[in-house]
């Protein structure tokens, strides 16, 4: 039945242009010239002289915005929006000089946290399987719940699924165009899985309507040095950048911030206090999760690396991932292993020990040895 509907106000579109093509006869010239001089006016000169209202349109005339937006939103519906777990989920990354979205394919299955390491678990327990193959979902910097979208990406899978109306909506009409604009950034959740691409997104020359962004994903996995400003509390932070413009969007429902650090093998700690300290002030009406590496015991002195947990009242809900178990310590070798602490007078460490065999890995952070 959607698709029905959805072909009906496909061809509503098409009479249109070729009614605005009709327009551009000196007719609407005169329209226009009648326009100057009646109370729309103020539209026109909001968005320049050359703009043609297009009010012989009967969707511009007739129909409010508000039934035009519900129309809009039946353009965006696709046929496989029933098989994936994101509401019209859209990735955003920028290669090669160029802006690429792509649906996001995860299932709602790919929601556990854990879901890589229990498959894990099943390979390391029945000896069938590829762990490496695993192990690199892993390790991922898209987190652990967009795999199957990275590999696509990686793989060049082209599929239907990632086919929208978004231009062929955008070039309808210059009247339409705004209309069109804010019901896209209004409809998807938009997922960013590389810093460069969200840093560059909000931060670069942005989009006027990007303001319109209602459903936001970020997952963040970020090098040492990204995190090492909130440790000596610099103001200068390409992060701090994303916050500040996070904030100029007024009307967020829905907000997830995955941060996780990369460049520290299974290790999996960062300044929590520092980083999030500016999303309090971040105004979201719905969800707002921000997730975070697990609760290591890894002993810190420098109050930003503290963890949250014990905190005072935040604004969005903490979910920690599980701690890692598998990790792939020597080139081809995946070891299952364990978190184990060690205290001599008032110090601590904490290390890891490898199920089959007898050697122990140091904790990597700098911190950790004062
Ligand atoms: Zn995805």
């Amino acid at each position: 039945m959607a698709v029905g509907i959805q072909s009906k106000v496909k061809s509503f579109f098409r009479s249109n242009l070729k009614r605005r093509r009709r327009l551009s006869s000196p007719s609407s010239e005169y329209e226009y010239k009648k326009l100057r001089n009646t109370s729309a006016t103020t539209i026109e000169d909001d968005v320049g002289p050359k703009l043609d209202l297009q009010l012989e349109s009967p969707f511009f005339r007739n129909l409010p915005i508000e039934i035009r937006r519900m129309i809009y939103e039946l353009v965006w519906s696709e046929p496989h929006d029933h098989k994936y777990h994101t509401l019209r989920g859209r990735h955003i990354h920028f290669v090669d000089g160029h802006w690429i979205n792509m649906r996001c394919v995860m299932y709602e299955d790919d929601e556990d946290l854990d879901l890589i390491q229990k498959n894990m678990d099943i390979v390391h327990n029945s000896g069938k399987g590829d762990l490496v193959m695993w192990q690199q979902r892993l390790a991922s910097t898209w987190g652990g719940r967009h795999w199957r979208c990275e590999e696509r990406v990686q793989y060049g899978t082209q599929k239907s699924v990632d086919g929208t109306n978004f231009m062929s909506m955008m070039l309808v009409c210059k009247r339409m165009l705004p209309e069109v604009m804010e019901s896209i950034l209004e409809s998807h959740q938009f997922i960013f899985n590389d810093f460069f691409s969200a840093h560059r997104f909000f931060t670069c020359n942005p989009s006027p309507y990007i303001t319109h962004i209602r459903h936001l994903d970020l997952s963040l996995s970020l090098p040492f040095y990204e995190y090492a400003p909130f440790i000596v509390d610099r103001p200068k932070s390409r992060v701090r950048e994303l916050w500040e413009a996070l904030e100029r969007i007024s009307c967020l429902h829905d907000l997830r911030i995955s941060l996780d650090i990369y460049d520290h093998g299974p290790w999996r700690k960062i300044p929590e206090r520092g980083v999030t300290a500016q999303l309090k002030n971040l105004e979201v009406l719905g969800k707002f999760t921000v997730e975070l590496p697990p609760s290591l015991p890894i002993r810190t002195h420098t109050p930003n690396m503290q963890n949250l947990d014990a905190h005072e009242e935040l604004p969005f809900k903490i979910v920690r991932r599980p701690p890692l178990r598998y990790w792939q310590f020597t080139p081809g070798d995946v070891e299952r292993f364990g978190w184990k602490t060690h205290t001599k007078g008032q110090q601590s460490h904490c290390f890891i020990t490898i199920d089959r065999a007898a050697r122990r890995i140091p904790n990597p952070y700098l911190l950790d040895l004062f």
